[in-house]
């Protein structure tokens, strides 16, 4: 399998030693630790296919990594296997302010989207507070989301479509590039589903406009009680931040 491997990744992408291994480790559950045969740095779809069919072929197990800020275990490795760190594939392959897509690599860390984006006054909604690192691979394998998510919805609701490569090795391409498709959501059974069903290789996904302005509001509470019955009443007037 290494063999395999180093055919298909010159050295410097091509992790065995115990010293380039060990950050791999784990993931942000520091607690769980297991050592990979190898780590490979794809920098091509194409690159994670043919890994993944070697990986199916010698039946060994492989485990995706986006940046490894999963609080669960999600990119742990197994001892035996091999891990496909994708954070080198990180190109926004496309923008369309019109249609308000992007269509990303998984290694497209959160935030960049928006940075990306803003110039066209659009943004990508969910906002998991590791947004600065992690990745929209690792976001559509867990379906993350953060404050703007109480209103907009998780991850899920802002994936119109991917290509990924299943465990087997084949490539098939799920959704679409809008909301309005037709068949079994197929891009819902995707996204959350923790890297079991393989490796999303290409993401399109919805843009929202920015607000036309926002405003910070500080406010403080005697206890924790109180603090909760007021968001509990906010929410209840129909007003959602
Ligand atoms: C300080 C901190 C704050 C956080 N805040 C939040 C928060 O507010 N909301 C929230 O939801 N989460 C939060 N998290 C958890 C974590 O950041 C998210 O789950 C994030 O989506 C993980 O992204 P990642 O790139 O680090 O993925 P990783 O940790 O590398 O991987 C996570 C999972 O995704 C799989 N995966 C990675 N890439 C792919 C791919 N291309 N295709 C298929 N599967 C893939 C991995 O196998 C693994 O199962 C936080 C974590 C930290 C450390």
């Amino acid at each position: 399998m290494l063999q395999s491997l180093a055919r298909l990744y010159p050295p410097p992408r091509l992790l065995t030693r115990p010293g380039g291994l060990l950050p791999y480790e784990s993931d942000g559950l520091t607690v769980f630790r297991a050592r990979p045969r190898a780590v490979v740095l794809p920098e091509s779809r194409e690159e994670v296919i043919e890994t993944v069919r070697l990986c199916h072929r010698a039946q060994i197990p492989f485990v995706a990594r986006g940046s490894g800020t999963s609080l669960s275990g999600g990119a742990l490795p197994h001892t035996d296997g091999i891990v496909i760190a994708l954070n080198r594939l990180n190109r926004i392959i496309e923008v369309d302010p019109v249609d308000r897509i992007a269509v990303v690599e998984p290694g497209v860390i959160n935030l960049d989207v928006s940075s990306a984006v803003a110039s066209h006054g659009l943004y990508y909604a969910p906002d998991p507070s590791s947004q600065p690192v992690c990745t929209i691979g690792g976001n559509v394998a867990f379906n993350s989301g953060g404050a703007h998510c109480f209103k907009y919805g998780m991850t899920l609701n802002h994936v119109l479509g991917l290509e990924a490569v299943l465990p087997d090795g084949t490539v098939v391409t799920l959704g679409g590039r809008s909301l309005e498709l037709t068949g079994p959501d197929l891009v819902g059974a995707y996204v959350g589903s923790e890297g079991l069903f393989g490796i999303a290789l290409e993401i399109t996904l919805r843009l929202l406009p920015q607000p036309e302005c926002s405003r910070t509001v500080l406010a403080a509470y005697q206890s924790l009680e109180a603090a909760g019955d007021a968001v509990s009443h906010i929410v209840a007037s129909g007003l959602l931040p």
